[in-house]
Order: C-alpha cells, then structure tokens, then sequence
C-alpha cells in the first residue's frame, strides 16, 4: 500500500542576546554550573520578571526573514509541567498570541513550507548525569528561545532536512542565533504520521532533539519505515515520543502517551500584554540584512558557478568580507576562487569558517585579486601568497619575490607552447583524440620553464590555438 507522510517541524532557537529573557543574568555558554543565575530565572517566591525587549527584537526579525505576520498585541502564558530542570513548575512561554504568524519558506524546488507561527519563551535549566547521581544546572534557565513550529507541509525526509539547513542559514545571517545543532542553541523536534491518499492523517509521533541535519533526514527516513511496517500489517501506530540513535541508525520509542500533554496554559499575571510598536518592526525591515537564498542568487548573477556560490553564501561572515572585496573593483570570479582556495584550506571546521576571525581585510586580499585579474600571478601562487598573508596579517607586496610579479610575455609563453608541444608528442596526440586531462602534462613543461609564473588560462587558450 501506498502512504503518504505528513511532516512538520518544530524548531527551538537560542537567541543570542546579551541578557536572559527576564532577568540581567549573562546568557554566555560554558561558564561553571550555577554561577549565570539569579531569584528571578529560579522563580524564588516573590521575584518578578521582566521582559527583554532584545528579545521580541529578534523574533520581529526571524519573522520578517520568514514572511510572517507580526502580531500586534501579544502576552505571554505560563504553561506548567513538573519536571526538575524547571524550577517554578511552569515555563513563561507564549500561547494565544505570539510574536509572529503566517510566514513560509521557500525550498529549492520553489515549494513554500508554511510557518504556523513563531514565540517566544524561556529555556529550562540542565541535568547533569553523573555517575548515577543527576545534579541541576540553572545557568540555562531563562535563557531566550523562540520556537518555530512549520506547518506539516514537508513529505519526505530530504524536504526536512533542507528546511532545517535553511532555517539554520537564515537565523545565522540576520544575526540572532548561532544555531548549533550539537551545542544544543538549535533543537528539532518532528512530527510525523502516514496516511493513504485522500483518507484522514493518522496518528502522529514525535522524534525528540536530532542532533544533526543529516541525521533529521535518517531519523524521519527510518520512522516513515517503522510506521509503514505496522501499518501494512494492519496495526495502528500509537502516539508515541521517539528518539534517535545515530551510533545504531534506529528510533525508538521513549515513552507512549495516552494523550495529548496538558499544560494547562494561561495568561502570565506578572507579565502585562504588550504591544509591537509599529516603529520596532519597520526598523527591523530596514535592518533586515539579504537573505541567503537572494545572495546565493546574486553570486550566480555575477558568473559564480553553483558550487562556488554555494560554498561562499553560506557564511555570513565569509560572503561579507567577499563583498566588501568586490568594492574595490576586482573580479568576482577570482576572488571567489582564492578565498575558496586560500582561505578554506586555511578554515577547516565549519565553526572556524562561521566565525571567519581572519587577520588581513578585504581591501589587503582585492590587492591580492589585482595582480591575479591583472595575470600577474596565477590562482595557485595567489592562494599560496593569501595563506601567508592570514597567518601573519600581512599586505600582499611582504610576500612577493622581486620579479615575481613581471609574469610572462605572451610572445614568450608562445615560444614556450610550442616547445613545449614538440618536447610531448604523445600528449597531443591525446589531447587530440579528445582527452582533455593530457594538456597538464604541456602545463607541467611550461610551468617548470617559467618557475609557476605563467597563466595556465593563457597557456591554454595558445596551446589550443596551435594544436
Ligand atoms: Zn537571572
């Protein structure tokens, strides 16, 4: 039989503020256990808080890059459970009206996944399991989240997968979130349930904080099974929270509910409703920087080929510093090149690459770019001369040999093709017959005449020409 999957995601992002959402305690990770806490993020009796009004910045701005509606009245709500990382009992979160409703995102096959709404809420504190005995950490607790919950517009595990990328992308570059999956400043949560064609949905489970976005598509992949099974053998899938196990590429169920929780909500007596000043959200529009997918666009427009687009816009930090270089008047092309070249092999982890703390300024690197476009120095000895210059946070003319930069003629480079064909028959025989590959070994004998200062793309162009 034929099932259909229903998907949809809810997503908890860490806001990078300063402050917590209701008190002035610090919201910086990694400090010693209980030391970012205060009687208001414990709920001691008798403590009122506040709210940050950082914090409703961010989510207009999560909004607006989603295409939401911002809500103009808004209140926040207490929805209670017990558990111990939570110690009033009750988290302040948002329930009849939050922040922001109605958005979409917009997939690479142009399909809209809906965004049923956005709010903000405090975070819980954190057990620490430790050699049998579980001790609490409250520096976590009231810091800032919003949760964005998709509508369950996505069908299959690669679809989730892209949206979750997306997101991730997007808060990154508007700047309110570093979203790191394994740092747990992004949590998803997935809902899914099978059905047939044109029959109601069916019961919907829930996959509990994936780890990574490769395992988002694996977990949902292997739940789409599971269910498939039971319902093939004419069972019915029971409402259940799952987790995944990447080490063993399995999910399994962490416990059944009877029901649906009950959180028992209602409106936050300590917290008066407020309003969104139309001021906040036009200046959040007006300070909305480009968003991915438009500056992904923009780098195709300029001749970037996808890969190397798709290898720059994905870092704020790297595509800013890319677009500044181009102020000065370089090529895109080469200066995409030689930062993917240069720079890249210099940034290896996704972390370094995200935070770019780099020594030279793009107007150092277009110097650089300049003797490149200008044929100069070719791409490889470019990138060698960049990796100096972001080890020690030099100009470009520290690290030129005298003459270097004289490059050669193209009279010269011409005498030299031709040698260089002569001395290589069986190569241009090759290169004949169609096998491109060949013309390195022509590369390799004028390279070596000329101490790597030619220009392979001139080389090329003359070598194709005399052959
Ligand atoms: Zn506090």
């Amino acid at each position: 039989m034929d099932y259909e999957a229903i998907i949809g995601l809810e997503t908890h992002v860490e806001l990078a503020t300063k402050s917590k959402i209701f008190c002035g305690c610090s919201t910086a990770f990694g400090a010693e256990p209980n030391t970012q806490c205060c009687e208001i993020c414990t709920g001691a009796p008798g403590s009122l808080p506040i709210l940050n009004k950082e914090v409703v910045r961010f989510a207009v701005m999560a909004g607006l890059a989603l295409n939401c509606e911002i809500n103009k009245r808004c209140h926040m709500d207490r929805k209670n459970y017990f558990y111990p990382d939570l110690p009033k009992a009750y988290q302040i979160s948002q329930a009849g009206e939050p922040v922001c409703i109605n958005g979409f995102l917009t997939l690479d096959s142009g399909r809209k996944i809906g965004i049923e709404r956005i709010h903000i809420e405090e975070d819980a504190g954190k057990l620490v399991h430790d050699n049998g005995s579980t001790f609490v950490d409250y520096n976590r607790a009231g810091v800032p989240l919003i949760e964005i919950v998709s509508k369950p517009d996505l069908g299959t595990a690669e679809e989730a997968a892209e949206y979750a990328t997306k997101l991730c992308l997007i808060m990154r570059n508007i700047g309110i979130s570093d979203c790191r999956l394994q740092e747990g400043s992004m949590r998803c949560d997935v809902n899914i349930s099978l059905h047939e064609e044109g029959k109601p949905y069916g019961i919907r489970t829930e996959i509990k904080n994936i780890n990574s976005f490769s395992n988002i598509a694996k977990a949902i992949d292997k739940e789409i099974k599971r269910q498939e099974g039971i319902l093939c053998s004419g069972e019915s899938v029971k409402q259940a929270t799952l987790r995944y196990d990447a080490g063993k590429d399995t999910v399994y169920i962490m416990r059944l509910k009877e029901n649906s929780d009950d959180y028992r909500y209602f409106p936050e007596p300590d917290i008066p409703g407020f309003i969104i000043p139309f001021g906040l959200v036009k200046e959040c529009k007006k300070n909305l920087p480009e968003l991915p997918d438009a500056r992904r666009e923009r780098y195709l427009a300029l001749g970037l080929t996808k890969e190397t687009a798709g290898q720059l816009y994905r870092y704020k930090k790297i595509s800013d510093f890319f677009d500044e270089t181009l102020k000065n008047g370089v090529s895109a092309k080469n200066s995409a090149n030689l930062m993917i070249k240069g720079i890249f092999s210099f940034l290896k982890t996704e972390e370094e690459k995200e935070t770019f703390d780099v020594k030279i300024t793009p107007m150092q690197f277009a110097e650089l770019v300049k003797y490149v476009d200008e044929r100069k120095l070719n791409i490889n000895r470019g990138a060698e001369i960049l990796g100096k210059m972001m080890a020690n946070g030099e100009g470009v003319s520290s690290y030129i040999i005298i003459g270097e930069t004289e490059g050669v003629s193209e009279e010269d480079l011409e005498a030299l093709a031709k040698e260089a064909i002569e001395a290589n028959p069986k190569a241009c025989e090759d290169i004949r017959k169609g096998k491109k590959q060949a013309i390195n070994v022509l590369f390799g004998y004028i390279m070596k005449k000329t101490r790597g200062k030619a220009d392979t793309k001139l080389a090329e162009e003359i070598i194709n020409k005399l052959l």
